[in-house]
């Protein structure tokens, strides 16, 4: 019920100053957050991995209308990929990229590369020196109005970099026909319920019909030729996906579970344990806002917990 007000509040310039320079504000981005530099998305990386982890790396950033800043966000996916390899934790590891921090949104200016052409030759660059060192590239949905350009970028990626996965949300009407499109054999789909604000006009509606949306398109994934990403934590979806497995005969390497860094750690570590696949998304990098306050308002508990830090210091 909280969801969209808090999502819409945080769009306010003042929401933002007053979140990002709240003393306690820190403490709970650690907790969501793996840090700002790259050296703490390493030791992360390396935990992660020691306990039989997979982990997606996410340069926070997003909604640039700056080139400069669209570049500085690449060079920081360059960075962290040559810091990976060097410490030999590249091999099986992904970077999670949005669109809308690499460019999408960048409005022309003379004759300087803009929009979907600068993010398509930025995720370009950073899929080459993934795909250099042994790592693989994933773009993360964002809202419903950058999912076509998304999916042109995707097609034009994927003529070079087949593997090139993709998430889509349960929470749009579109999903399943564009499904339809990206179930073929090795096609690497993260399906997650969705994280933004969407209009009734494009929204299959409430929480329970998201669930069910859930579970429609997992069946339509599993049944496939793919590579199907789970990324939920809900204990409802992890159990239905457990039976869907068993209906469409998956083995284990062949999906995986998806859960983000700091939630259900312990979770990620039992599903592991079982055999299955999981990986963590690991965000990291000084522009935590926008993914700070979606993971407030998934969930009151989270945002008690960060009213109850302002309250107790
Ligand atoms: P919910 O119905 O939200 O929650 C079910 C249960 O999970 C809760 O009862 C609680 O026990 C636990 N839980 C869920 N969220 C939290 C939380 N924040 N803190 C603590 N416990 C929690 N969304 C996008 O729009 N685009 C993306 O590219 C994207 N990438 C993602 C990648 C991964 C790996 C994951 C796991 C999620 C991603 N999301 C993305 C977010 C997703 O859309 C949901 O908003 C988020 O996962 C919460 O939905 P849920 O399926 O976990 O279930």
């Amino acid at each position: 019920m909280l969801r969209t007000p808090i999502l819409v509040a945080s769009r306010s310039a003042q929401v933002r100053t007053a979140v990002t320079h709240a003393p306690v504000t820190r403490s709970v981005v650690r907790r969501f957050v793996a840090g700002e530099a790259t050296t703490d998305a390493l030791a992360a990386v390396a935990r992660l991995q020691a306990d039989g982890l997979r982990v997606t790396l996410d340069h926070l950033g997003e909604d640039t209308l700056d080139a400069a800043a669209a570049g500085r966000t690449v060079q920081g996916y360059l960075t962290l990929l040559t810091a990976l390899d060097d410490a030999g934790l590249a091999r099986g590891a992904e970077v999670s990229v949005k669109l809308s921090a690499v460019g999408q949104a960048v409005p022309p200016s003379g004759t300087s590369p803009h929009g979907p052409a600068l993010a398509l030759d930025g995720v370009r660059r950073i899929a080459e020196a993934a795909y250099g060192c042994g790592a693989r590239v994933n773009l993360d949905v964002e809202d419903h109005t950058t999912i076509d350009g998304m999916l042109a970028v995707l097609r034009d990626l994927r003529a070079d970099f087949p593997d090139v996965g993709v998430a889509m949300q349960a929470m749009l009407r579109r999903t399943p026909g564009d499904l339809a499109d990206l179930t073929g054999p090795g096609s690497r789909v993260r399906l997650v319920k969705g994280a933004y604000a969407e209009p009734d006009s494009v929204s299959v509606g409430d929480a329970a019909a998201v669930d069910l949306a859930y579970v429609r398109c997992m069946r339509l994934l599993l049944a496939g030729q793919g590579y199907p990403m789970l990324g939920t934590h809900d204990p409802r979806m992890i159990e239905i996906a457990g039976s869907l497995v068993e209906e469409f005969g998956r083995t284990p390497d062949s999906f995986e579970h998806q859960m983000l860094y700091g939630i259900r750690p312990d979770e990620q570590l039992r599903l592991r344990a079982e055999g299955r696949q999981v990986r963590v998304y690991v965000p990291y990098g000084t522009d935590w806002y926008g993914y700070l306050t979606r993971r407030l308002a998934e969930r009151p508990a989270n945002l008690l917990f960060f009213l109850r830090s302002l309250i107790s210091r």
